[in-house]
């Protein structure tokens, strides 16, 4: 029997994982459960799957989860300091499935006491880097790559031929928007942003996606858990999702791992890691897909994919600050504050701000990652709105300064 806690359990990565958790209960032991703010659905789920804790983070909704919850022998616990005391619970295995950074510091809890991190939230390794490595190496910690793409890698990556290894090439299904041009996607809106071809995923994914600033974020991701430069990962538009990621060996051998848009197989890979579990109905019938294609990505139309190479050469916290910048950028499009293709201008003018050195220690992460919010709300807080040469909303600000 495994025993596991599953962070972020109410988002779309979190449900998926419950759900493989469920189809083999015999295997799996939950120990703690996570959910940010709909408490209804984590009293179902704990109900469900009888953890020994669950955390909210947030507070207003205690009084609600505990009473849903008491005529069973569960802890009930809410604010953020519950999420840390959740990750602190022995579990063997925990899937990081919170999003943004709000997670790093109960994932980052997991990895001190030697868990087994199944990872999903890219937020918290763009922007703890080298920090989190350094955490994870210091506890003889294990992160699984969970983001579909990195765990393709991870299954066709060989560590004894790395010298062998001559690139990575993450593939990318190029979002809503793949087709349209920088004008037109300037006028769509957080539900036509929201609307993914392929994957069903959370919110703020689903709008990475669609500015591709998700690739971007999943370059940074890749540098870090196969430590490979720049320069040496690729990103290929491949808009049916069905090869997750390739490995190019020096020999021509490209190692691919295909499978179905659905995030149950890569959870499941890392669920039952170093074996394999089954997973109903995601078999793959390749002569009804009949044909996959390829195209390279347009630097152009998604500017986001420049800046995040441009991120990892530069170093210093601008991965930090290009994570921060997008976490508030996205936030307020889909609180219709700001137009779709502001959000990478945001990010872009935020990185233009005086540097930052890079965070030496997870503190110093969460206190750079609260500076470099506050400096783009502030920014926002002061930008004019306007309407461009186009016709189109938008906004005009002034110089960062973090
Ligand atoms: P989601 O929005 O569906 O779920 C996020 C989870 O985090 C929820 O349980 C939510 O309640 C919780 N949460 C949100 N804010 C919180 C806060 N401030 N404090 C504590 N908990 C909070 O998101 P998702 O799509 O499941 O994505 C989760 C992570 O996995 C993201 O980092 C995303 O990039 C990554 N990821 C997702 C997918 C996917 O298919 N959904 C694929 C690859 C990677
Ligand atoms: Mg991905």
């Amino acid at each position: 029997m495994k025993t596991v806690t599953v962070l972020g359990s109410t988002g779309s990565v979190g449900c998926t994982t419950l759900q493989l958790l469920e189809s083999d209960p015999e295997r799996f032991h939950v120990q703690a459960l996570t959910g940010g703010g709909n408490w209804t659905l984590l009293a179902d789920q704990a109900r469900r799957l009888r953890p020994g804790f669950v955390a909210i983070a947030d507070a207003r909704h205690y009084q609600s989860l505990k009473a849903a919850l008491a005529d069973l022998p569960i802890e009930v616990a809410a604010g953020p300091q519950a999420l840390t005391e959740a990750a602190r619970r022995p579990a063997e295995w925990v899937m990081a499935g919170i999003v943004g950074v709000a997670g790093l510091p109960p994932t980052i809890e997991a990895v001190r006491r030697g868990a087994v991190v199944a990872f999903a939230n890219k937020e918290c390794l763009v922007s703890a880097g080298a920090v989190m490595l350094e955490e994870v190496a210091r506890a003889g910690a294990t992160l699984l790559p969970a983001d579909s793409e990195h765990n393709a890698i991870f299954q066709v990556f060989e560590e004894r031929n790395r010298p062998q290894i001559d690139r990575i090439i993450l593939t990318a299904s190029g979002g809503p928007f793949r087709e349209l041009s920088f004008m037109e996607m300037g006028a769509k809106k957080p539900a036509q942003a929201l609307a993914h071809p392929n994957w069903v995923m959370g919110q703020k994914i689903s709008i990475d996606s669609a500015t591709m600033m998700n690739k971007g974020l999943e370059i940074i991701e890749a540098h870090h858990l196969f430590a490979m430069p720049e320069d040496r990962i690729d990103v290929l538009v491949h808009p049916q999702s069905i090869v997750h990621s390739l490995v190019a060996y020096r020999d021509g051998s490209v190692l691919a791992q295909l499978g179905t848009p659905d995030m149950a197989t890569p959870i499941a890979h890392v669920l039952a890691w170093p074996n394999r579990m089954a997973v109903e109905g995601r078999a793959m019938n390749l002569s009804e897909i009949a044909s996959l294609t390829f195209e390279e990505p347009d630097p152009l139309r998604f500017p986001a994919l420049r800046l995040a190479r441009e991120v990892l050469r530069a170093g210093g916290a601008a991965a930090l600050i290009m994570n921060a910048a997008n976490e508030v950028a996205v936030a307020r499009f889909l609180a219709g504050e700001i137009g779709f293709t502001d959000i990478v201008r945001v990010v872009e003018r935020m990185l233009e701000s005086a540097p930052m050195r890079a965070p030496g220690t997870i503190a110093e992460v969460l206190e750079f990652d609260a500076a470099a919010r506050r400096a783009t709300q502030t920014m926002l807080d002061e930008a004019t709105p306007i309407r461009d040469s186009n016709g189109q909303d938008t906004i005009a600000f002034a110089a960062a300064s973090l």
